[in-house]
């Protein structure tokens, strides 16, 4: 061998790790059950995931746990609509008579999730118009058995890590806010009042994760923090606010969930909720990209991840689908888009698509959300057109609980629907922890999940210990630490 070659072929062995211990007979176990979705269900439900990145936890909870403490608090419902409340008024029954009239039952959980199809209804008015009927019990839960559903949902399913969109502070600064907030002609004088509640604002949510940290922690069994990386699935918060507000509100809400992602450790970024279709937002949406673009310039540039093309011509006349995403990223400054169904119709696509790349802005894909809100699935959605052109993708659940998925199913879907293999899978999976908000220094060496640190590259043999070395990495950087636990994980589940 010529000593280039040579040398040439050293240096590759020394960086591009080789795949380890039994991939192989895993990625055949997986090829055989493939053709059956109860085979692959049986397969993935086990596999590690990484992350769930685009949860939104009161849409995670499923319909018979509404219906349980509906019963248990004695609310009443509206036969017609299934809307629950808690006090009696005319023509409201008892939540009592869903626990004793199976077919009652059944209409109700139908009416709370997308479950048995929505008849003379569309799927996405039905899904948008769940959220109204059950806000008495999610209320009545509270955010402990909320999020205990979701986290142990996901760890039962090898999750590692998840960034939910839930509420992270008690509301009192953020409902004074809502009620009156500043006149934003001027933006530097409406943040300066704004700026004034910040202090509050910061105590009131460490007080209020500190709760969380307690008592979700407790309900699971866990030893360390829920937000700790100790734990064995570690949880992020997003703050999310809705688009359908006046933009006075809106600007006021961005900026506090701002410099909660800015300065509480545990809220790793602020989204936008409701659908983008709706009037209200249709009309905000370029000064709601004007206030962002302001805000995140004056507080820091923290990490944003935005909901953006989850439109259809069904839906949407063609002009917002032109620039939606496009505006979303460069003047919503996201570094992660949530859905992006209607990327096709954008301007100078290719372009579009080349700065996603280059930015590495990931999407965050919705497979079951898609398929029920806007009828987009297998080959209408847009999955592969990101995909061939290397813009990273994740795979998540949405609202599993009314969407009657989770993220098992998501992958079973993703591997049917596009034809991947099991490396394609486990990629995926890298993608969520790779592009998720979790600080540090990665893992992998230039994104490049081949190329592992040289301190960890034994990291994907079963029984790895960590060195000095390693152990220093990984106290740096909370990402690389998630990171190398999804590997050791690959091990485990391919032994
Ligand atoms: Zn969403």
């Amino acid at each position: 061998m010529p000593t280039r070659t040579f040398l040439f072929a050293a240096a590759t062995l020394l960086w591009a790790v080789p795949a380890c211990c039994d991939e192989a007979a895993a990625a055949k176990r997986f090829a055989a059950a493939k053709g059956s979705e109860p085979e692959l269900i049986a397969f993935l439900k086990g596999m590690p995931k990484g992350a769930d990145l685009h949860n939104h936890v009161w849409g995670a909870v499923y319909g018979e746990t509404i219906l349980d403490i509906a019963v248990q608090r004695s609310f009443y419902f509206d036969p017609q609509t299934f809307a629950l409340s808690t006090a009696p008024a005319s023509g409201l029954l008892p939540a009592s008579d869903l626990a004793k009239d199976r077919a009652l039952s059944n209409k109700f959980l139908e009416a709370v999730s997308m479950r048995g199809g929505h008849p003379g209804e569309s799927g996405h008015d039905h899904f948008f118009a769940t959220f109204y009927k059950f806000i008495p019990a999610m209320d009545a839960l509270g955010p402990d058995a909320r999020l205990s559903e979701a986290i142990g949902r996901a760890k039962d399913q090898n999750v590692q890590y998840m960034e939910l969109m839930e509420e992270v502070e008690s509301g009192t600064v953020t409902e004074g806010l809502l009620k009156a907030p500043p006149a934003i002609d001027d933006m530097d004088q409406a943040l300066a009042a704004v700026r004034k509640k910040f202090p509050a604002l910061l105590a009131d949510a460490a007080k209020y994760l500190d709760e969380r940290d307690r008592e979700v922690t407790r309900r699971l069994g866990l030893k360390a923090p829920i937000t700790s990386v100790e734990s064995p699935i570690t949880i992020r918060y997003i703050f999310a606010l809705p688009r359908t507000v006046p933009d006075p509100v809106f600007f006021a809400l961005m900026a506090a969930g701002m410099e909660l992602a800015a300065k509480e450790r545990r809220v790793a970024a602020v989204n936008v909720l409701a659908p983008e279709d709706d009037p209200a937002s249709r009309k905000s949406f370029d000064s709601q990209m004007r206030i962002i673009d302001f805000l995140w310039n004056k507080l820091g540039q923290p990490n944003m991840t935005l909901h953006a093309g989850e439109l259809t011509l069904e839906i949407s006349p063609l002009e917002p689908m032109r620039s939606r995403i496009r505006k979303t990223i460069e003047l919503g400054h996201a570094r992660r888009i949530g859905h992006g169904v209607s990327i096709a119709w954008e301007d100078d696509l290719p372009g579009l698509l080349r700065e996603m790349k280059a930015k590495r802005v990931a999407v965050e894909i919705n497979l079951s959300s898609n398929e029920g809100i806007l009828k987009v699935s297998g080959d209408r959605h847009p999955f592969n057109l990101y995909r061939r052109a290397a813009v990273p993708l994740t795979l998540n659940t949405d609202d599993e609980g009314v969407n009657r998925s989770n993220l098992t199913m998501e992958y079973v879907k993703a591997a049917r629907s596009f034809d991947l293999s099991y490396q394609d899978l486990k990629d995926l999976a890298r993608n969520s922890l790779e592009y998720s908000f979790l600080p540090g220094a990665s893992l992998y060496v230039d994104g490049d999940y081949r190329r592992l640190r040289p301190e960890l590259a034994g990291v994907r043999h079963p029984g790895w210990g960590a060195d000095a070395a390693a152990r220093k990495l990984m106290s740096d950087s909370e990402k690389l630490r998630v990171q190398a636990r999804l590997e050791q994980a690959f091990a485990e589940f391919e032994k």
